[in-house]
């Protein structure tokens, strides 16, 4: 009796919004029976999260994600994309202008209290908006937040307000450029609801879609989000992507190198300054992320003799399951200011007098890409 009438009010986790079931202890959204009389219920894996921090692997099917996505272009409504600015690269939604249909999209970067403080926001919503269009994407507005320490809410709350026109919003973005945390923002600002949405700091909490009533009887959806493969975050264990994972404002770390040194970032990354001519290297990653400087010339035995102690993360024996280090090229030309962007790790500013090649390697898989010079 108990069974059916639980079967006949399918419920969802109040924390990732995934269909609670009491069946199978290995798959989402399991309750054990017991706790399914707590109000609001939660899916053992959130329950986790919360009073342990510690999360089991899920992943949504990218067939799911985009099953969501394309329902968005049958709606009426507006899209709000967020993206981390700490990790534009890694958190760029692929192909949402096809999704979307008509409907307008509002772009939010979020993570603004990262970066330093002496940094030009209007020159960083420009970066943006210019990023985006590179990208195929023309928002309708381009706004900056700090989910976390809740600065620039207001704005969006009222920029959705006027561009939503009466319409559903959805909210989309690849997992961990906090969308959640965003979402739980909006609910506290507005309260509409008593549950916090569970948000951690590893990708993948909301498995399905929560809709959240908006006063005027539409609603605020928060989809999913799709894991983005090239996020170096998906190859270290959950203690090394805390610890790369800026926490707080990133403070700029200035070395003057000469051709023919080396910067390894942790044991994630290796910048060989091949040729060119003395010059500042600003590295932008998280302010507990070891930074060794050395000769090129030594670089290879220090990686073989060190991987995984001085130069880690990964420690230890994760070292062993990190796909292998790839090379990539790069050329910054004199007077040119540019980026050299890790995914999910972040970048470093070279603004040379001379022409100035790199050679940066990282683990197989993960992206490293050249910009303007966002800061
Ligand atoms: P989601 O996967 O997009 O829903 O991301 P979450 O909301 O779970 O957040 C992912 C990680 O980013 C968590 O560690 C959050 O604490 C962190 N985070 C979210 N918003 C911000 C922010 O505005 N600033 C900073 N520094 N961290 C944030």
């Amino acid at each position: 009796m108990e069974e059916q009438e639980l079967a006949g009010t399918a419920r969802q986790c109040a924390g990732c919004g995934v269909m609670i079931q009491t069946e199978d202890k290995a798959k989402p959204g399991y309750v054990p029976p017991a706790a399914l009389a707590r109000d609001p219920v939660i899916c053992q894996r959130c329950f986790r999260i919360k009073h342990y921090n510690e999360v089991a692997p899920v992943s949504m099917d990218d067939d799911d994600f985009l099953r969501i996505l394309n329902g968005i272009g049958a709606t009426d409504s507006l899209v709000v994309m967020v993206v981390d600015i700490f990790d534009f690269q890694g958190s760029w939604l692929r192909g949402l202008p096809r999704f979307v249909g008509g409907n307008p999209i509002l772009l939010v970067g979020n993570k603004l209290d990262l970066l330093p403080r002496n940094i030009n926001v209007n020159r960083v919503r420009n970066w943006l908006q210019h990023e985006a269009k590179e990208r195929g994407l023309r928002p309708a507005d381009v706004l900056l937040v700090s989910a976390a320490k809740g600065v620039g809410i207001d704005e969006l709350l009222v920029r959705i307000g006027e561009l939503r026109k009466g319409r559903d919003v959805y909210i989309v973005g690849v997992t961990n450029v906090g969308k959640s945390t965003l979402v739980n923002r909006i609910i506290h600002d507005h309260g509409v609801a008593e549950t916090d949405i569970t948000t951690s700091p590893f990708p993948g909490t909301t498995l399905d879609k929560i809709e959240i009533a908006l006063e005027d009887g539409r609603v605020l959806v928060d989809t999913p989000g799709i894991l983005n493969r090239e996020q170096i975050g998906h190859m270290v264990t959950p203690a090394d992507l805390r610890l790369i994972t800026p926490s707080a404002r990133v403070n700029p770390k200035v070395y003057q190198l000469n051709d023919r040194q080396t910067l390894f970032l942790g044991g994630l990354a290796r910048i060989d300054f091949v040729r060119g001519k003395h010059q500042p290297f600003v590295v932008y990653v998280s302010n507990r992320l070891k930074i060794h400087r050395t000769k090129l010339e030594n670089a290879d035995q220090l990686l073989a003799k060190h991987h995984g102690t001085l130069l880690a993360p990964p420690s230890g024996e994760a070292v062993a399951s990190l796909p292998p280090f790839t090379r990539h090229a790069f050329k910054v030309d004199a007077g040119e200011s540019r980026d050299v962007v890790i995914s999910g790790l972040g970048w470093v500013t070279l603004t040379g007098k001379a022409d100035a090649y790199l050679e940066v390697y990282v683990p197989k898989g993960v992206h490293v890409g050249i910009r303007r010079a966002l800061i």
